[in-house]
């Protein structure tokens, strides 16, 4: 059989995973991004990966990167009632470690393997072609990672999708400070949740999730001043550049059309409060690569096959229960004079269910379904 190619479409986490995944199959991977390869990769985001799909990507990874993934053994929440903060739930299992944290422009450098550097104007999915200027290249299977504001995704999906726009904004930076911080906090304030991922003990980063209605104050001030209340007026702490990130629950009801596939932040976005974005995107690279790998065994080719349908229909399901359950955890999590009281009896409690917390460790490791096995 003439060996198959495949195309993958952009530079980020999707993207770079995708492409060094699925190159480690008997397949022609073409990478194609419109970033040129000598612009500095800059996403100063950091990214908190669960232990199973650490250890998938670890398979392909250098010995020497792993180095740059912190690991963390507990995992504290806190959520703020009258300007105190409660530490209402522990999670830690045997001295395992549960997530591994490291920093996007750090795991990009790393995926990034081979660059065509240019920019897809358009994809015919009738033919699998994709076309630059007046050329078209014929690929067995298109693979779309073009993150959730590309032209190409909205072509792709048009009206048919599921939204949840609560107007939030993502803030997130990288602190230094001169206290020990090892292991990752979630706090849910009254502005909305905190999370800090330390990179090492001496630095973390934060992603705060709030109204975009905030955006008009002086951001700089307002996370200086909950991070010192946070962490103790004498703590010193010193903030690097605040970034924000547009927030919303996004569902595309498609993502596939004959031979090509969108994978990432272009095919559905969850609330980062849980960090599972990208954890979920790993797992739909697994996925994919173990129907391409089946396919490949038993000689059948990519193209025109079943492995498109069998993706979805084995992916969207767990994907979009996630990204309800994440909405309805934040949801449980806002201020409200109503439901606080209940709020307060839940939480005075759960601590105490291991059940419910040796779960919650499996499905944010796992994914759901595979949990439940
Ligand atoms: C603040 C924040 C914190 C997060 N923290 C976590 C976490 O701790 N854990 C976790 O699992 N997830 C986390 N996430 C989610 C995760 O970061 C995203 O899901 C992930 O980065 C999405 O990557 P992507 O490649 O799909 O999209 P993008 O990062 O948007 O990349 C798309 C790429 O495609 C390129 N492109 C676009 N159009 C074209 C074209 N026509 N031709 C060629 N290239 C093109 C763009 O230049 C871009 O580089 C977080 C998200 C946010 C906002």
């Amino acid at each position: 059989m003439k060996k198959q190619k495949i195309c993958v479409i952009g530079d980020g986490l999707s993207g770079l995973t995708a492409a060094l995944v699925l190159s480690n199959l008997d397949i022609d991977v073409d990478f194609i991004t419109k970033n040129k390869q000598e612009k500095k990769i800059n996403d100063p985001r950091i990214t908190a990966i669960s232990p199973t799909n650490f250890k998938f990507l670890n398979k392909y990874l250098d010995k020497k990167d792993t180095k740059l993934f912190w690991p963390c053994k507990k995992i504290n929440l806190f959520y703020e009632k009258i300007n105190q903060f409660y530490n209402f739930i522990n999670f830690s299992e045997d001295q395992k470690n549960l997530l591994y944290i490291i920093k996007n422009n750090d795991l990009k450098k790393v995926l990034l393997k081979k660059i065509i550097s240019n920019e897809v104007k358009k994809v015919d999915t009738k033919n699998s072609c994709i076309l630059f200027g007046k050329k078209s290249y014929a690929y067995d299977l298109i693979l779309l990672c073009v993150g959730r504001s590309s032209k190409i995704i909205s072509e792709f999906v048009g009206k048919r999708f599921i939204q949840k726009d609560d107007k939030e904004i993502a803030l997130t930076s990288m602190v230094c400070h001169n206290i020990n911080i090892s292991d990752p906090r979630q706090y849910f304030l009254k502005e909305g949740p905190l999370a800090i991922l330390p990179i090492n003990e001496k630095n973390f980063s934060f992603v705060w999730s709030v109204s975009n209605k905030l955006k008009n104050r002086n951001i700089n001030d307002l996370v200086y001043n909950k991070l010192k209340k946070i962490l103790g007026n004498k703590t010193n702490i010193n903030i690097n550049k605040i970034i924000t990130y547009p927030i919303s629950f996004k569902f595309n009801s498609i993502f596939s059309k004959n031979n090509s596939l969108v994978l990432g932040d272009g095919s559905y976005n969850v609330h980062p409060v849980a960090g599972q974005g990208f954890n979920l995107i790993i797992r739909d690279i697994m996925k994919l690569f173990q129907f391409i790998e089946y396919n490949q065994s038993l000689g059948l080719p990519i193209k025109d096959s079943e492995i498109i349908k069998k993706f979805v229909s084995s992916r969207k399901p767990e994907n979009l229960l996630f990204g309800l359950g994440i909405n309805l955890t934040n949801s449980f999590f806002k201020q409200n004079k109503i439901t606080s009281p209940i709020k307060d009896f839940i939480l005075s409690d759960i601590n105490k269910f291991n059940f419910l917390k040796e779960m919650s460790i499996k499905i944010s490791d796992k994914g759901i379904f595979q949990s439940l096995k």
